[in-house]
């Protein structure tokens, strides 16, 4: 089964986070990279290259003037007197009810979520082929193979079609299920990581054509706390359309491949044409989020769960951090999926 991915997408390496008010190192490391590789490698997974796919299939799921601001807002901040290395902001609209500010640092507050995705120099590019390889996966499951995994990075589930958040820029796992719309009337993406994807359902909010599930950590008490709760369905004709299943905090394998179940049955009912897995690995007892306790043979469970689903699946890249066991995480869910037998 192939795997995609571009080294470009190693490049973005963003130094600031802040966690309850406190600096520590952003963990979306570009080390993460070396780890997805080896799982992928160790599952039996040929990695190749996408190819540059333009902005068509980003701009099928985001907003002109936010892409814009992506690609040119470094070079901008830059130009301001005192400016940091990283463009961070500083202020946001307390609801997106004024006008759309001109300067840099307005549209910064504008467009990013939070302080955890700080964009850089290497960004827009990191971010641009890290969504042609969730495409390029696509394409290889349109052109007939039963799967692919897209090594995405940065990830994508936080980034909404105006806003960044959560070291997201881009939205890969919406752009491949848009990609997956040129063939398929219905896709369906089940996101497992550890946190709600926020991003993804909101840009699916309001559609009938793709069904939005994710299990997470009860967003009650975690990231990213707005959103995810089991009462948020979607909204006029995508109303039924989105499905979340908050898990308690610690919630271990048992209690994840229970909620899958209840995942599946939803799924079932909307009777996609295809699959989008939003697999992050950072529901991990070990992932240094400490948010579920998911073990590594879970994964694999999980893995051979979705498998069972029997559709066209694109695997996307979300979470996952630095620990002993990412690449072993990442092999079982693959192994468990099917690697080895396609
Ligand atoms: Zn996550």
């Amino acid at each position: 089964m192939k795997a995609f991915y571009a080294e470009e997408q190693k490049r973005h390496d963003p130094k600031a986070f802040l966690s309850s008010g406190t600096a520590q190192p952003n963990p979306e490391k570009p080390e993460r990279v070396e780890r997805l590789l080896a799982g992928a490698l160790s599952a039996g997974f040929t990695i190749e290259r996408p190819r540059n796919h333009g902005l068509g299939p980003v701009s099928a799921v985001h907003t002109p003037e936010y892409l814009d601001f992506l690609e040119h807002i470094y070079t901008r901040w830059q130009r301001i007197d005192g400016a940091s290395a990283e463009v961070i902001p500083n202020i946001h609209p307390i609801a997106r009810n004024g006008s759309y500010p001109a300067s840099a640092v307005g549209q910064a507050g504008y467009h990013m979520a939070d302080t955890a995705c700080p964009i850089s120099g290497e960004t827009w590019q990191s971010a641009l082929w890290s969504a042609w390889s969730a495409v390029g996966a696509a394409e290889a499951v349109i052109s007939g193979a039963p799967a692919a995994y897209a090594l995405c990075r940065p990830p994508g589930h936080h980034a909404f079609a105006d806003v960044a958040g959560g070291f997201c820029f881009i939205n890969n796992s919406a752009v491949a299920a848009q990609v997956l719309r040129r063939t398929a009337s219905r896709v369906a993406i089940l996101d497992v990581d550890l946190h709600h994807g926020n991003g993804t359902q909101g840009i699916f909010y309001a559609r009938p054509d793709v069904l939005t599930v994710s299990l997470h950590a009860d967003p009650v008490r975690f990231y990213p706390f707005f959103w995810g709760h089991a009462d948020e369905r979607g909204e006029g004709p995508g109303l039924g359309y989105n499905f979340n299943l908050p898990l308690p905090r610690k919630s271990a394998d048992a209690a994840f491949l229970e909620a899958l179940a209840v995942a599946f049955q939803r799924i079932r009912a909307f009777s996609p044409d295809a699959l989008v897995v939003a697999l992050g690995l950072d529901a991990f007892e070990g992932d240094p989020f400490g948010g579920l306790s998911v073990t590594t043979p879970g994964f694999s469970r999980i893995g051979e769960a979705i498998a069972k689903l029997g559709l066209p699946t694109v695997i996307v890249q979300e979470g996952g951090y630095l620990c002993d066991e990412l690449s072993d995480n990442l092999t079982a869910f693959l192994t468990g999926f099917g690697g080895k037998a396609r």
